[in-house]
């Protein structure tokens, strides 16, 4: 019989092969079954993960009120004030978005503040300047 393995013709009534050693009669011993899959770790992330604090931003609308733009300001922190009132009543992505417009309008009321600035500082730039050419 031919060797399973090399392919030998072995004597009938051999055992193993002449040739390589190899059991005959028998088919190559098969490789061991795969080890089963490791069972999922035991660890599953929670059904309902705390969602992240969000933040309302309402110190940078209150600053930016102080400091800057007054109407701009207020509409930053009436939406600021929503965030928490929202985030607590399970609407969080209304509390999301209201942070987001309180920052976007802490931005603007900053914007509009430093060219206020800049403005008046050109005009009484430009009125020291007129002034100066008077004398
Ligand atoms: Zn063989």
């Amino acid at each position: 019989m031919n060797c399973t393995n090399c392919g030998h013709l072995n004597a009938d009534g051999a055992t193993v092969c002449a040739s390589c050693g190899a059991a005959l009669g028998v088919a190559p011993p098969s490789p061991p079954p795969a080890a089963a899959p490791a069972p999922a770790p035991a660890y599953s992330a929670p059904a309902a993960p705390a969602p992240a604090p969000i933040p309302n931003n309402l110190v940078w609308a209150i600053l930016a009120t102080l400091c800057c733009c007054l109407p701009t300001g207020i509409v930053a922190i009436v939406f600021a004030a929503q965030v928490d009132g929202k985030a607590a009543a399970g609407d969080y992505d209304g509390a999301r978005k209201a942070s987001e417009n309180a920052k976007l309008w802490s931005w603007i009321s900053l914007g509009l503040g430093l060219l206020g600035s800049v403005g008046y500082f050109g005009l009484a730039m430009i009125g020291a300047i007129a002034d100066a050419g008077n004398y």
